[in-house]
């Protein structure tokens, strides 16, 4: 394993939930890191894999979070970095996939600040993977597409959701909840049936893990219905609809 130097920040990602879906190299991070800025997605279980006297620091609350904070995180690690601490930013997932983890590496590289970008598994996929989905499968599709639900700044629509439609690929929805309605209803203008299966998500890899199985034209009512929450990720597409022909025989995962 590497050395953590003192003055680099490593910006991890944490996986879903679970600490057993960590990288060898992000337990390894938390366990050397002397400052760790992580996000309200991360699993508290994960936290409790630091080293004794690691500080903890909350990168603030989840979702729409204005731009003016995301400096805030900014300078925090640039600050402890110069102050010649060992700073681990560790967000859920993969810090490269709707994290603003891009921001914080080129304000590091600005700042001429070193790091090292430790990758983590997705929810969109690993969180799929556990409900028995499948990003592709020889039968469904050659691609999948992960879109952002809403814009993190001003929390609109954020995708050309009728060209995703024609595209006929499964889409894997990040952020999905407050713009739901629009989104479902814009893929079925854009062409694609009411009938597409599709499955909601919720805290994957923790035990609170929900699935649901639904369709395009019933998502609505479905996520409605089972109360699901935030953070949730939806897959509408044929993939989706895979996973009953494996519930026989899947092991669940807790
Ligand atoms: N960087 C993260 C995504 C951050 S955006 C990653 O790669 O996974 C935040 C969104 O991620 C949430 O709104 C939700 O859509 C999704 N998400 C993160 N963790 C999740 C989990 N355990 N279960 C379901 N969705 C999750």
């Amino acid at each position: 394993m590497p050395d953590f130097p003192a003055g680099e920040v490593w910006l991890a990602g944490a996986g879903p939930g679970d600490p057993r879906l960590l990288t060898v190299l992000a337990l390894h991070a938390i366990g050397q890191a002397d400052d760790i800025v992580y996000d309200a997605l991360v699993d508290r279980r994960v936290l409790d894999l630091r080293r004794d006297g690691a500080e903890l620091i909350s990168a603030g609350k989840r979702g729409g979070r204005p731009s003016s904070q995301q400096g805030d995180i900014n300078d925090v690690l640039i600050e402890r970095a110069r102050a010649g601490r060992r700073v681990l930013r560790l967000k859920g997932g993969d810090p490269f996939v709707f994290g603003r983890g891009w921001d914080e590496a080129s304000a590091l590289t600005e700042a001429g600040i070193r790091f090292r970008i430790i990758p983590g598994l997705t929810a969109g996929l690993a969180g799929a993977a556990l409900a028995g989905i499948p990003a592709t499968s020889r039968d469904t599709n050659h691609a999948v597409v992960l879109a952002a639900g809403h814009r993190a700044e001003d929390g609109g629509s954020a995708a050309d959701w009728a060209a995703l439609a024609k595209l006929g690929q499964p889409i894997v929805l990040y952020m999905p909840m407050s713009q739901l309605a629009e989104i479902t209803a814009s893929l079925q203008l854009g062409g694609l049936s009411s009938d597409t299966p599709a499955a909601l998500i919720q805290s994957a890899a923790t035990d609170q893990e929900r699935v649901v199985d639904s369709t395009l034209g019933n998502l609505v009512d479905d996520a409605a219905r089972h109360g699901i929450g935030s953070p949730s990720i939806v897959v509408i597409g044929a993939t989706a609809g895979l996973r009953r022909h494996l519930l026989g025989s899947m092991v669940r995962w807790r």
